[in-house]
């Protein structure tokens, strides 16, 4: 039995004494929020880490994508994937924009494009893809079937900060992407979000609205939201950015790791990483298929028995919460991959700092349970 328990993730923390002076700035200034200097020092950053050409800041990724369908003026219907978190869909609920689901692809678990086409009717505008566990979707697929049919194309890469594909950037493609830099994620600001936009004009009216649609003092142009990230965020934003690097190069440690020694367990499945030319690591995703002793849920109870608290990332679908499993495309008969993947998907553990120690115990658990 492990000592301590081992959750999913621990989030990633710079060293205190370098965040202080920070918030001496912050306190000094004694400017809290509305774009201050650390709120546009932190864009500016960012844009620059990542390699994208506007960054937006939110209080969190759920309000950067109710705000980003209102940036592009998204109504009717959306094409969107049953595996994600639940704020994916809710973003189109609130929005007012009815979620069509669409099944994914039996390898990587993003949206399938090759069932996206049948799936559009005159009143779709937008796909909204997620990057699922940080593998790119497959990118120019998606956006030929954007340009066929005339459709926006918004990404949740909620779970895809600094991963690159064949050019540059994951977060380049579609019209627009939305991070988040919540606790639990890769890189973090406790809580907090971004979209990324290609142009000034677009920046400027996702500016407008996550500030209440004010575009001066007086003069208020849409209903905006108050979306703001606070300089405490932005602040911490900025020193988390100087120990990302370190932190993916131990994630890449982990999944290794765990590769290495997974690799011959009857019945395990590790989700292949596809070809993203730099990966994140942000999630180590493995299937419980029958072949295995156990079902993935009896695995599940078993690590927790020993303190070991692996995720059901994604289960249930969104699909079927009641809020949605009355919709025609959320039928679990439409979903057979999504549905598949809910029933046999665990994440194991990982984070920066998870020892080789810890995740032998973890591997080794699972060797001596299944058949
Ligand atoms: C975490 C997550 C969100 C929500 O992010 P918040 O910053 O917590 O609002 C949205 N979509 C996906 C895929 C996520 O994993």
């Amino acid at each position: 039995m492990s000592q301590k328990p081992i959750y999913v993730t621990q989030p990633y923390l710079p060293p205190l004494e370098e965040f202080l002076p920070y918030l001496q700035k912050v306190w000094d200034s004694k400017f809290l929020t509305n774009s201050g200097p650390m709120h546009q020092q932190f864009e500016r950053a960012l844009a620059e880490y990542l390699g994208v050409p506007q960054v937006a800041l939110f209080s969190n990724a759920t309000l950067a994508l109710v705000t980003a369908l209102q940036a592009l003026r998204i109504t009717g219907e959306v094409i969107t994937t049953p595996y994600s978190f639940v704020a994916t869909a809710h973003s189109l609920l609130w929005n007012g924009i009815k979620p069509v689901f669409v099944d994914v692809d039996p390898v990587n678990f993003n949206l399938d494009p090759a069932k996206v086409e049948a799936a559009i009717t005159p009143q779709t505008t937008a796909i909204m893809p997620v990057h699922c566990y940080g593998h790119p979707c497959d990118v120019d697929a998606i956006q030929r079937i954007a340009d066929t049919y005339n459709l926006k194309v918004i990404y949740d890469a909620a779970h895809a900060f600094g991963v690159d594909c064949h050019c540059g950037s994951v977060l380049n493609h579609g019209d627009l992407s939305i991070l988040s830099f919540h606790a639990t994620k890769v890189f973090n600001t406790f809580e907090g979000g971004a979209i990324i936009c290609k142009d000034a004009k677009t920046k400027l009216r996702i500016d407008q609205l996550k500030n209440f649609g004010f575009v001066d003092e007086t003069t208020v142009v849409a209903p905006g939201i108050n979306g703001k990230m606070s300089e405490f965020n932005a602040a911490l934003g900025l020193v988390q950015l100087q120990h990302v690097d370190e932190a993916l190069r131990q994630r890449a440690l982990v999944d290794a790791h765990y590769r290495a020694t997974l690799a011959d367990v009857p019945g395990i499945t590790c989700v292949p990483a596809g070809p993203a030319q730099r990966q994140n690591h942000s999630y180590f995703p493995i299937l419980v298929t029958p072949e295995y002793g156990l079902t993935r849920d009896e695995l599940y109870a078993r690590l927790r028995q020993h303190n070991i608290f692996a995720r059901r990332y994604f289960y249930p679908l969104i699909s079927s919460f009641p809020m949605y499993r009355a919709l025609p495309s959320a039928a679990p008969a439409n979903l057979p991959i999504a549905t598949r993947a809910a029933e046999q998907v665990l994440c194991l553990p990982i984070y920066p700092g998870l020892t080789p120690d810890e995740q032998d115990e973890i591997v080794s658990l699972i060797r001596t349970q299944g058949r």
